[in-house]
């Protein structure tokens, strides 16, 4: 174990210091595309943009609610689909969205690598709130397997898996119901920080998915997936809007959900973001960095700095440490993972030694994104 520990030590200090950093923010050449300028870079640039956009014309919750309420079903229990992961983004939406008045309809989707820490969580949240919830359960073995095609595959985006089955059980949710909003806890504040290309892939690659799982032969029976040409059919023709609700609030601040949710509904808050996961956690804190030389950590930090939630010299000192609260639970984590992929120590390092892959090694639906990307004016999609 010492030897993972080691490499990772290595790979923080390489990646995250010796590399060309922006003034402003923390991105620096791990990111494709960066440019810089005499004050930041284009990543900060194009954020402050945004956000300065979003500031001034403030979405307004109200005409939200009322939309919300008028596109009610007759006969509907709910009027609104919130999809929820156990993080503090998703469990904040879930408790705002009620507190206003709107009857949500809460969808998980499992895939056998909650934290109990995130279990309990959700679990205290929704019999307080008093919502249903909808769990979707992936069998743990399909999933496994689906995971083992990624890894085999070496590509970049593991948590595609994850993410594109959440984005597809909540749209599948919506049009049983009926419903027209999907209310997410994603948001500009913490998270608009846009994601080099290089360092994800489109998460409605519902092509790739399916490419990299033939290869090892994995028959999908409880996996959900979502591709672009179904985005295209919730969202135009069932008219399915995905919306960013924490936008919608007045200066949302992390640190004041964070206490906001322990306060009322007993929630215990996680060491860093997308720790609800322990897998997630184990991604982005070990693999990401150690494979692919990618820290997402100075993503979510920056935007954190831009917003004024953060000192950058704090954010600093967190990028020299490693994204554990001590090497005890980096070691935890690995063997919990080993165990649960039945994998030897060999295999990780192995894993880790191979060259990573492009995505578009294996068959792919990015032209259609970039096809749907031009059009974007005439045709918008929330791509
Ligand atoms: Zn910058």
């Amino acid at each position: 174990m010492e030897k993972f520990i080691k490499i990772l030590k290595e790979k923080i200090k390489n990646i995250n210091f010796n590399t060309q950093k922006c003034k402003r923010c923390l991105m620096d050449e791990t990111a494709s595309g960066i440019s810089f300028s005499e004050n930041g870079c284009n990543y900060c640039e194009e954020f402050l943009k945004i956000y300065e956009i979003l500031t001034k014309n403030k979405p307004n919750l109200d005409d939200l609610k009322e939309r919300i309420i008028r596109s009610k079903p007759i006969n509907s229990k709910y009027d609104c689909i919130v999809g929820i992961s156990g993080g503090i983004d998703s469990s904040y939406t879930l408790a705002k969205v009620k507190e206003i008045g709107l009857n949500p309809l809460a969808v998980h989707m499992d895939n056998g690598w909650n934290s109990e820490l995130a279990t309990n969580n959700i679990k205290k949240l929704i019999s307080s709130l008093n919502v249903d919830l909808y769990t979707h359960v992936i069998q743990w073995d399909e999933y496994r397997d689906l995971m083992q095609a990624f890894f085999d595959a070496d590509v970049i985006d593991i948590e595609l898996l994850y993410d594109n089955a959440a984005l597809a059980v909540c749209y599948q949710q919506a049009q049983k119901y009926g419903l027209k909003f999907i209310l997410a806890g994603t948001n500009t504040s913490t998270e608009g920080f846009r994601m080099p290309e290089n360092w994800n892939w489109y998460k409605f690659d519902k092509k790739n998915i399916l490419s990299i799982s033939k290869r090892n032969n994995v028959k999908i029976k409880t996996f959900p997936t979502i591709g672009t040409i179904d985005l295209v059919f919730f969202y135009k023709f069932k008219r399915i809007k995905w919306f960013n609700f924490l936008d919608y609030l007045e200066n949302y601040n992390k640190f004041e959900a964070i206490s906001i949710l322990q306060d009322k509904y007993n929630f215990k808050p996680y060491p860093y973001k997308h720790y609800e996961s322990i897998f997630t956690r184990f991604y982005q804190g070990f693999i990401l960095i150690t494979k692919f030389g990618i820290d997402k950590r100075k993503n979510h930090l920056s935007s954190l700095i831009l917003t004024n939630q953060m000192e950058k010299k704090e954010a600093l000192e967190i990028l020299k440490e490693i994204p554990y609260p001590s090497e005890k639970d980096l070691v935890e984590d690995i063997e919990f993972f080993l165990k649960k992929m039945k994998w030897k120590e060999k295999e990780l390092e192995e894993y880790l030694q191979r060259p990573p892959k492009k995505h578009s090694t294996y068959g792919t639906e990015i032209n259609i994104r970039n096809f749907f990307k031009k059009i974007q004016k005439i045709f918008p999609l929330p791509l």
